[in-house]
């Protein structure tokens, strides 16, 4: 019966999953204590169909953090000019990585969702910049006056990449 066939969608277990309706496009995401370990039913805030949530068991770690970050359209190369903003990174993988920042910050002709953007940050204990160029795959109002961005990355040189490996290493 294909009202029971549920949709299925692809993710990686985090403590904030995000993924876009199958159905109606909308953004859902699910928050929870722990990163799921197993495949589960949601269903969708905006049209209500249940999606059959996938979880991607290879690769793809995680990590939560709380880490300053600068965004930006224009090409920048210091985290402090006037054409980056400013948030919190929440969260990164080898693929990308999650910022929050304030609602009264946000602009939805800045942050849209297949925006490409530079972005500019620091993973302790180094203190050397990385900047790698990553694209908008999600915009998530969020409660408390906030919204979250998942930016997946794109052009990430070698030196780069090492740099994150690094400090996703257990
Ligand atoms: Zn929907």
């Amino acid at each position: 019966m294909e009202q029971d066939e549920a949709k299925i969608v692809t993710v990686y277990s985090a403590i904030i999953i995000t993924f876009a309706c199958p159905y109606c496009g909308a953004p859902v995401e699910i928050r929870s204590e722990v990163p799921p370990k197993d495949d589960f039913r949601s269903p969708c805030p905006h049209c209500g169909r249940d999606s059959l949530v996938k979880l991607n068991r290879r690769a793809a770690y995680r990590k939560s953090v709380s880490l300053p970050i600068s965004y930006s359209l224009s090409d920048i190369s210091d985290p402090f000019d006037k054409l980056a903003k400013r948030g919190t990174m929440l969260d990164i993988s080898k693929g990308g990585l999650r910022i929050e920042a304030p609602l009264s910050r946000f602009c939805d002709a800045y942050e849209k969702t297949g925006h490409s953007m530079t972005l500019l940050f620091s993973l302790p204990p180094r203190e050397q910049v990385i900047r790698v160029r990553a694209k908008v795959v999600g915009i998530f109002p969020c409660p408390g006056g906030k919204f979250h961005m998942a930016m997946q990355f794109v052009d990430i040189a070698e030196h780069q990449r090492k740099a994150i490996n690094f400090f996703l290493m257990p």
